[in-house]
């Protein structure tokens, strides 16, 4: 995408409200950096290692969110600096990264995966182990849980798309209403392909990859 291109998308997103992640997993250093030019500073990745290689190199200020499926015995890797985590999809997983962010004297900020897809290879929470997770969630102090992430069904079917984001949305509405979770700003949905009809449905942050950055090998 061209700078004109890219900044008229970073303003639209910005009046709607909208926190634009640009994902940028596989993609070199120079990708990166030409949008860090840009302005942007938040960046998603879904691979460990290739996130922690990239934040040594890469500028500092660089917001970095870990967007893929995360295994418990990785998170002191990226414990460190991780801006957000979005992809918590288990209370044993909540419980590492409490852990982890307590060594490093931090709290960090996660989001709940949800389960809204028709398909089996996706991760999350289903609508009765969010609600039953959110009474325990204070007991970890160095957790910070802002709000929920999920993807949708890879599918042409714009409708099918529009009804999960919304399943989404009226779940973060109602985990709202629980005291502790009051708070609660962020719903991640929508990618390349349907952040659209992700925000139309009610998101705050979008993760985008290849329509900025081009296909992936
Ligand atoms: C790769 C990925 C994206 C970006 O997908 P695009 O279709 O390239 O925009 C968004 N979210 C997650 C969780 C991803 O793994």
């Amino acid at each position: 995408m061209e700078q004109t291109e890219f900044l008229k998308l970073k303003d639209e997103l910005g009046r709607k409200g909208v926190t634009l992640v640009a994902v940028s997993k596989t993609k070199p250093d120079t990708d990166i950096l030409r949008l860090y030019e840009w302005g942007q500073r938040d960046f998603g990745e879904n691979y460990v290692q290739e996130l922690t290689d990239k934040q040594q190199r890469l500028p500092e200020d660089i917001r970095w969110h870990f967007i893929g499926h995360l295994q418990r015995n990785k998170v002191k890797y990226i414990a460190p600096f991780v801006h957000l985590i979005h992809g918590v999809d288990s209370e044993r997983l909540l419980k590492e990264i409490d852990k982890e962010a307590r060594k490093n004297q931090r709290v960090i900020s996660v989001l709940l995966q949800i389960f809204i897809a028709d398909e089996e290879t996706k991760f999350g929470f289903d609508h009765r182990e969010v609600m039953e997770l959110l009474p325990a969630l204070n007991q970890y102090k160095n957790v910070k849980v802002k709000g929920l992430m999920g993807m949708a069904t890879f599918t042409s079917d714009t409708g099918k798309v529009s009804s999960e984001f919304h399943q989404l949305k009226a779940l973060f509405d109602e985990c709202k209403k629980h005291e502790r979770c009051s708070d609660w700003n962020i719903i991640s949905m929508g990618m390349s392909a349907d952040y659209e009809t992700a925000i139309a449905a009610g998101s705050t942050m979008v993760r985008i990859g290849t329509l900025l950055f081009g296909k992936r090998n």
